[in-house]
């Protein structure tokens, strides 16, 4: 019979959801899609002093942006619920009570600075050390403790002679022996349990059939093998997804990649974008196939294809992939509702004065649209806007001069006469006027251009002027000219 393909991610809300778990989420996802599986949604909770609701929310909102949709998990049910950890309390004291009357966990009445001296005694003489107080107490000393109100934390008792096995699909065979793993915790002092100990009876009661998971857990996999076996349970197929590293193969900084995924949303990265360049993030359907939609890459994707090398996180990619799909992959109305929030934002405009010139503001954007990395980008499109924006000072002085001055003044006459201030006629008359002057029409757009923009790169210059309008461009070009013979530029 063919397995029913379960998957999970099952993220702890005690950080941001940052690119690593948006991709691990991604590759769950599309293994679940190309198989027609499940795609299950756990949050791991069980630390109540660290996670929060404002965390989780992140987490679902992270995931909604994405279109990495769930089939169960929180706020949408399922068979196998409840899907935060923290409700499943009990499942996890029925568990430990299997393990303890099988003589498989014990409780530990260690305090923690007992077993901190033990591991620095071991460790001054060099010797290798592992947690185990199987037989420290006698049960006279135990009750003692416990009237003296300690908690004692269940340990697991780790089948010592034993040496663990799985083969990880991307990885491949990973081995260790189990003497070199401590008897480890199982439930908390505080009754809570432990993290291998929940996912492993969460993955089996949520019927997962495969853990794809980041490459960080790859340790806890023998941990959660033996628990497995302990309880007697079948055991799920293992991929670990490789680290992902900056361009100088360090850990990801802040700036880059280790920023949540809500940070992305607020630059106008596009989710499809991100979902692209995140599935090439330590995947690749072979070939030089690399710009894909999501049903492409649902199609090709394997976990088979998963690359264990480090993955290098390429911002310019990253860009390079945004600004294309933003060109290509989204018809122009979706392109003019997805840039609004980020011109209201830019401050520039306000939201009447937006909606009063809807048409303008719409034409403008068009003409910035194919420069824009990132919507954010759209900043750069202060000198539509208003007058009140910076010259860059290099520019200023690559095309200030006595030369271009006297260009510019005389090309400002043609402009006043012009009939009919658009792009065309721009342009028309300016190739006109530089042919009369025998000079080479980038002498004049050069200077042009920063004289009325403030730089030297931007969209085409005459649909800019157009935009701008005839007097604001005179204007500008006048002050400027007159700031320079007055030498205040
Ligand atoms: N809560 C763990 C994490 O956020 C889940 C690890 C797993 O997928 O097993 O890293």
């Amino acid at each position: 019979m063919k397995q029913d393909i379960r998957v999970r991610i099952a993220p702890s809300p005690t950080g941001f959801f940052h690119i690593g778990s948006a991709r691990t989420a991604l590759y769950n996802w599309l293994f679940a899609r190309h198989h027609n599986g499940k795609f299950i949604l756990r949050i791991e909770d069980t630390d109540a002093t660290r996670s929060s609701k404002e965390m989780v929310e992140v987490i679902l909102t992270s995931l909604n942006w994405l279109g990495l949709d769930w089939d169960e998990g929180p706020q949408k049910g399922g068979e196998y619920g409840p899907y935060f950890q923290s409700e499943r309390k009990e499942i996890y004291r029925e568990y430990a009570e299997k393990l303890i009357k099988e003589e498989k966990a014990y409780w530990c009445f260690c305090t923690e600075e007992e077993i901190e001296k033990e591991r620095q005694y071991y460790l001054n003489k060099k010797m290798d050390w592992k947690h185990r107080c199987r037989e420290k107490f006698t049960e006279t000393e135990k009750q003692k403790r416990m009237n003296a109100g300690m908690k004692p934390a269940l340990r697991f008792k780790v089948p010592v002679e034993k040496r663990i096995s799985f083969s990880d699909i991307v990885h491949g065979v990973v081995e260790k022996n189990a003497s070199d793993i401590e008897d480890f915790v199982i439930i908390k002092s505080d009754g809570m349990p432990t993290y291998n100990f929940a996912c492993v009876v969460d993955d089996f009661l949520m019927k997962i059939s495969h853990v794809i998971r980041g490459v960080e857990h790859i340790a806890n996999t023998p941990k959660q093998i033996m628990l497995y076996e302990a309880f007697n349970l079948p055991i799920p197929f293992f991929a670990h997804l490789p680290v992902i590293l900056g361009k100088d193969k360090k850990k990801l900084s802040k700036r880059l990649g280790a920023r949540s995924v809500l940070e992305y949303r607020d630059e106008g990265y596009l989710p499809d974008a991100l979902i692209n360049f995140l599935a090439l993030l330590g995947w690749s359907p072979g070939g030089d196939e690399e710009i894909m939609d999501r049903e492409r890459i649902i199609e090709l994707f394997t976990l088979e294809r998963i690359n264990p090398a480090n993955a290098i996180y390429d911002e310019t990619k990253l860009e390079w992939l945004n600004n294309h799909y933003i060109i290509n992959r989204i018809d122009e109305k979706t392109f003019l509702t997805s840039i609004e929030p980020f011109v209201i934002s830019s401050g520039y405009i306000t939201e009447e004065e937006y909606k009063k010139n809807r048409e303008w503001v719409d034409r403008v954007c068009l003409l910035m649209r194919p420069r824009l990395k990132v919507l954010k980008d759209i900043s750069r499109a202060k000198y539509f806007f208003t007058d009140d924006f910076e010259y860059d000072e290099n520019s200023l002085k690559k095309y200030l001069n006595d030369k271009s001055v006297s260009l510019t003044r005389e090309f400002m006459v043609v402009l006043k006469e012009l009939k009919d201030f658009n792009a065309h006629n721009i342009e028309d008359s300016l190739r006109k006027f530089c042919e009369q002057k025998a000079i080479k029409t980038r002498e004049l757009i050069h200077p042009l251009r920063v004289y009325i923009t403030g730089t030297e790169a931007g969209p085409g210059l005459f649909e800019t002027m157009e935009l701008i309008g005839r007097a604001r461009c005179i204007k500008r070009v006048l002050n400027i000219i007159e700031r320079y013979e007055h030498g205040t530029s």
